[in-house]
């Protein structure tokens, strides 16, 4: 099933070997509560609890692919949710630093990874928002819950030459890749509409 899935992500225009092969190798069906495999192997989003969904398997790879993930960068994620995006991420060989906002979903995926063997660098419980300075500067950063706006602080905590990957807009989102040029600079490329749900702003 999920060979077929992999095939279904490259007819719809995934290109990077590396990401199909992630694809091929993640149980997806383990990163849901109810392991349902034929709701796994589709190609649709699938909701996770505390109001969630885990991506829909062509928007993980498209925005994977994005992000030109290489052996030992070090990548930012904002949204952990389900933890499958992390777990494609890792499975590319990335350092990954990931950050949850929902306690509940949080303390949930941190269990699995550690029953599963996935070892993000961190697993945080907090505002992506913010990002991560303390880690910063990253190759890149992968968010994966709709923007309203693009936060200043993430496009501060790239190196030069580090790519963004986040979605933005309210009701739809642009998928929207910055790369930095320097450190004023940045190239902006707008490359098509998704639905997320939404990244929600700590305002305490
Ligand atoms: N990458 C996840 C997608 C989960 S949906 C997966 O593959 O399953 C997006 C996630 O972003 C949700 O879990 C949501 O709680 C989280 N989120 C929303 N706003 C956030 C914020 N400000 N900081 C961190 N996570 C946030």
């Amino acid at each position: 099933m999920r060979n077929k899935l992999a095939e279904v992500l490259a007819a719809k225009g995934i290109k990077d070997v590396n990401v199909i092969n992630a694809i091929k190798q993640i149980p997806r069906h383990l990163f849901l509560d109810s392991s349902f495999v034929d709701h796994a192997y589709q190609d649709k989003a699938f909701p996770i609890g505390a109001d969630q969904t885990i991506s829909q398997p062509y928007t993980v790879a498209f925005q994977t692919e994005l992000l030109k993930v290489k052996p030992n960068c070090k990548i930012l994620e904002i949204g952990t949710g389900s933890g499958y995006q992390t777990a494609v991420l890792l499975s590319l060989k990335a350092k990954v630093y990931t950050i949850e906002r929902q306690l509940e979903l949080f303390k949930k995926t941190k269990l699995f990874f550690g029953k599963m063997g996935y070892r993000p660098k961190k697993i945080i419980f907090g505002d992506g928002y913010k990002g991560l300075p303390e880690e910063a500067p990253f190759d890149g950063i992968i968010v994966t819950a709709g923007a309203p706006e693009v936060p200043k602080a993430l496009l501060s905590q790239l190196k030069i030459g580090g790519r963004l990957v986040i979605p933005v807009g309210i009701d739809e989102q642009t998928m929207t890749l910055f790369i930095r040029k320097s450190d004023t600079e940045f190239e902006k490329k707008e490359l098509g509409a998704f639905r997320f749900v939404p990244l929600l702003e700590d305002k305490n």
